[in-house]
């Protein structure tokens, strides 16, 4: 339905196709030819639309709000742009606050669901104003520190990353604005930014894996001069503070589509800034196997609507760096757990100068990390005590992917789901056999191991 709709309203553009990029005129779609409609947006979203535009101000839905209907998709979030400063929102709505200082911006909050109401910017370039200049600086690499200078619509349009962000859905007519053939890409499914593309990834390097993003969420193609400078920019992204890559990666890794947007992310030499020691682990032929089985049952839990936690996430994508570590620790002598734990310690430290991983984090990813080699050793009364780890079931379920990955003999996983299902009897049975069939005992190896114990 989307496709056919969009390509509908294709035809109601001018000069359709034939527009060089970058001259760009302002489209309105009226409301009989386009398929969006009130019922798809949000109460909280209308509600601040309609406050708004009640106050006198210009108020549009804008971004993945806008884009995610016309495709025939559920939005993410919604987001609104208006005319209104930062302060002005704040005061028409007591339950928002202001926040941001790159971009000021304001969440008016419903319950679990936040609008982000953003002021129209505008391009301080075109400006000689100093306060202008201030407000808009940038850095030595061209990076925006701060934009906080506002415009009018059309400017505010030319600021945003990609001409499919860029649409306006106008809740009193219920048109839709287009200002950089937005709709046009929507049709060709085409990831393209507004602008000079190495202008807009210097001043912000986040852009290019918001490119990304967008292309494996929405199966788009990044059109070849929004692609073409990818892969040497990539490095700017160490410039970006580690919180905010951490927020990226997230959301990377979320949207479902975690494995297409892993491919591309070593497509486009983006794998390196986001995961350093991962890059390199795998440069020196260290397996991403189970990186992608991890991926693969990410994306399989959030199309079932399940959630994913980001230690689970960040416990796999840092595996192959965690194993490389761990051996050459043991190749230079160390005993399996001093080494593992050196290990994790070293791999997290480095990890954490490329995106930060909240402590709430990363506790339980060293413990999932940690209970891998707990998990093999049952006898006795450990089984009971490594079931009753607050980790248990994360760390199970990290063992299941790296067998489902090849990366152990199976058998212990199902050994472990069943003894989760067994009755006390039955456990205890299972738990003798163990015994029966007489488990290794554990020695002080003089010789460093080269493996971790796996049975
Ligand atoms: P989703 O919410 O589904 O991830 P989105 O397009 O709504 O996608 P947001 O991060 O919510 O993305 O941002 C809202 C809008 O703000 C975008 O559509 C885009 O127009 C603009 N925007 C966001 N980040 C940037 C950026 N780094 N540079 C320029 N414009 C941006
Ligand atoms: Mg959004």
């Amino acid at each position: 339905m989307p496709k056919r709709l969009v390509e509908k309203l294709r035809s109601f553009i001018p000069g359709n196709g034939k527009k060089k990029a970058r001259h760009y005129q302002r489209q309105e779609i009226p409301r009989d030819q386009h398929n969006i409609s009130r019922s798809m947006i949000s109460e909280a979203a209308k509600k601040v639309l309609h406050r708004l535009n009640k106050s006198g101000y210009e108020a549009y839905l804008v971004g993945g709000g806008v884009r995610d209907i016309l495709l025939g998709g559920q939005p993410k979030d919604f987001d609104i742009a208006t005319n209104a400063t930062p302060e002005e929102v704040h005061d028409l709505f007591r339950n928002s606050r202001l926040i941001g200082r790159r971009f000021r911006i304001v969440h008016v909050v419903f319950g679990r669901e936040i609008i982000e109401v953003t002021t129209f910017r505008g391009n301080a370039r075109d400006t000689s104003d100093d306060l202008a200049d201030d407000e808009h600086k940038t850095s030595e690499h061209g990076l925006l520190l701060r934009d906080n200078v506002y415009g009018n619509q059309e400017e505010d349009a030319l600021r945003r990353d990609f001409t499919i962000n860029a649409l306006y859905y106008c809740i009193r007519d219920f048109s839709i604005i287009d200002f950089a053939n937005g709709v046009q890409d929507l049709n060709t499914r085409q990831i393209r930014l507004i602008g000079d593309p190495d202008t807009r990834y210097r001043e912000d390097p986040v852009r290019m894996l918001r490119a990304i993003r967008f292309a494996a969420k929405l199966d788009f193609e990044i059109e070849p001069e929004t692609e073409a400078p990818i892969r040497e920019l990539a490095p700017l992204l160490t410039h970006i503070p580690p919180a905010r890559l951490f927020d990226e990666v997230l959301k990377l890794f979320s949207a479902g589509h975690g494995e297409a947007t892993y491919h591309l992310l070593q497509q486009y030499n983006l794998l390196a800034p986001l995961f350093p020691e991962t890059a390199r682990a795998l440069a020196t032929g260290e397996p991403d196997t189970l990186i992608l089985q991890a991926l693969r049952n990410t994306d399989a839990r959030i199309a079932q609507g399940k959630s994913v936690t980001p230690y689970f996430l960040f416990a796999a994508m840092l595996w192959p760096a965690l194993q490389v570590e761990w051996r050459r620790r043991q190749d230079n002598g160390d005993p399996v757990q001093p080494a593992l734990h050196g290990a994790i310690g070293k791999v997290i430290g480095r990890q954490i100068q490329a995106t930060s991983i909240p402590k709430r984090f990363s506790g339980p990813m060293k413990e999932i990390w940690e209970l891998q080699m707990r998990l093999p050793r049952r006898q006795g009364k450990r089984a009971f005590g490594t079931m009753a780890h607050p980790r248990f079931r994360a760390a199970y379920d990290f063992l299941l992917v790296r067998e489902a990955a090849g990366e152990l003999e199976p058998g212990l996983g199902q050994w472990w789901t069943s003894f989760q299902q067994a009755d006390e009897r039955k456990q205890e049975k299972m738990l003798s056999e163990l015994g029966a069939a007489g488990p290794k005992k554990r020695r002080r190896k003089r010789k460093p191991v080269r493996k971790p114990e796996q049975s």
